[in-house]
């Protein structure tokens, strides 16, 4: 039994954290193979952590993950992906224990909790340790560009990159 609703969840666990959410289709993400292509060529992040490609999951079966769930969220926070991590799986934690027993969070990059990531099982923090939107296929672009998010190719140091999280939700 679920004793709080969605939103009193978000509020009360994002309030302050992220610079806003929406809930959205899960349908609607946008899953392409081409993603995959560009972590395994040209991202120097290949292979350098369990939560990245080859490790994470290939689109084929981020889609047909995706096909499993009725409910979804994005988070959006300017400036760090690191905490956004933190921030994305304390949700996923909360959800969860309300009752939302599905919750997963899929956050943005690299796993970046170990230095470097020793690449063996069992994973050091499994509680925070979970593959990004990229490293499993999906287009963030596309996605988040469909609820009007900001999302541009970061060309500089001087540019302030946006990140997302995925929250799936049941
Ligand atoms: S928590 Fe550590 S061991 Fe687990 S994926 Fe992240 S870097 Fe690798």
């Amino acid at each position: 039994m679920k004793e709080k609703t969605l939103t009193e969840i978000f509020e009360a666990t994002l309030t302050g954290k992220v610079k806003s959410y929406q809930f959205i289709n899960p349908q609607a993400v946008v899953v392409a193979e081409w993603v995959r292509f560009k972590c395994q060529f040209g991202c120097d992040g290949y292979a350098q952590s369990l939560t990245c490609p080859p490790y994470s999951p290939e689109p084929s079966r981020t889609k047909k993950m995706l096909e499993e769930y009725g409910r979804a969220a994005i988070l959006w926070k300017p400036g760090n992906y690191g905490n956004l991590r933190k921030i994305a799986t304390d949700l996923e934690r909360t959800l969860f224990l309300s009752g939302y027993y599905k919750a997963l969070a899929i956050p943005s990059g690299p796993c970046e909790l170990c230095n470097p990531c020793p690449l063996e099982y069992p994973c050091s923090h499994p509680e925070y340790a979970r593959p990004s939107m990229e490293a499993c296929g999906i287009d963030v672009y596309s996605t988040v560009r469909q609820y009007s998010f900001p999302i541009e190719v970061v060309r500089s140091r001087s540019c302030q990159p946006n990140y997302y999280a995925l929250i799936l939700i049941e």
